[in-house]
């Protein structure tokens, strides 16, 4: 689905209208607290990769975050730019196929991402499965999604049709359907830019 470069000016617009809410959550905590764990930095990251982001604008959206002070009190406090390049960059050239042994990562598909196991503080993982019912309504109502369409997402949810309750909020956010069903957050993007810009 690399049908499109996007450039870091657009990131932000683009995953308000375009990201899987998977992503969005993720995007959103790096904005937040200018960290993510690991697991949260690879599968946003490959995301990004996969949705065109090119490794340089890769590398400045990273460092221009993690040379902010997080919110949050890790262990490693303020990073700062220094110790990114040092520390991180390393593992944004990898999953760029850079470093190691320049295997071209793959981002990850939804069935991977919704069997992970998230720990406390971590932020990846599929919310249909992993939010508490408050957090995932609430996340929901702020993507636009009410009514009737919440419910029909949340009963969804209740009988573990993860896929299925994506599909329908892709459905009801875009007010289109998407007859393949969501299998991939990178399918997700390219349907909904798809949408959007025709
Ligand atoms: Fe992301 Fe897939 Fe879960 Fe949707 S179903 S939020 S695209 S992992």
């Amino acid at each position: 689905t690399e049908f499109t470069d996007i450039s870091l000016k657009d990131i932000d617009q683009l995953a308000n209208s375009s990201f899987p809410l998977c992503m969005r959550h993720l995007f959103n905590k790096l904005r937040d607290d200018h960290h993510l764990k690991h697991g949260g930095r690879m599968q946003l990251g490959l995301f990004l990769k996969g949705v065109g982001l090119k490794l340089e604008d890769a590398l400045a959206f990273w460092r221009a975050e993690f040379s902010q002070k997080a919110k949050v009190d890790y262990a490693s406090g303020k990073i700062g730019s220094e110790r990114f390049d040092k520390e991180y960059a390393y593992a944004v050239r990898h999953n760029y196929g850079k470093e190691g042994k320049r295997t071209d990562y793959t981002p990850y598909s939804c069935q991977k991402i919704i069997s992970v196991n998230p720990s406390v503080g971590d932020h990846h993982g599929c919310p249909y499965r992993h939010f508490s019912e408050e957090n995932l309504r609430a996340a929901l109502a702020k993507m636009g999604v009410a009514g009737h369409a919440m419910d029909d997402v949340m009963d969804k949810v209740k009988n573990r049709h993860y896929q299925v309750a994506c599909t329908m909020t892709f459905e009801a956010v875009h007010a289109a359907s998407c007859d393949t069903g969501i299998n991939h957050p990178n399918q997700y993007f390219a349907q909904s830019r798809k949408l959007l810009e025709s």
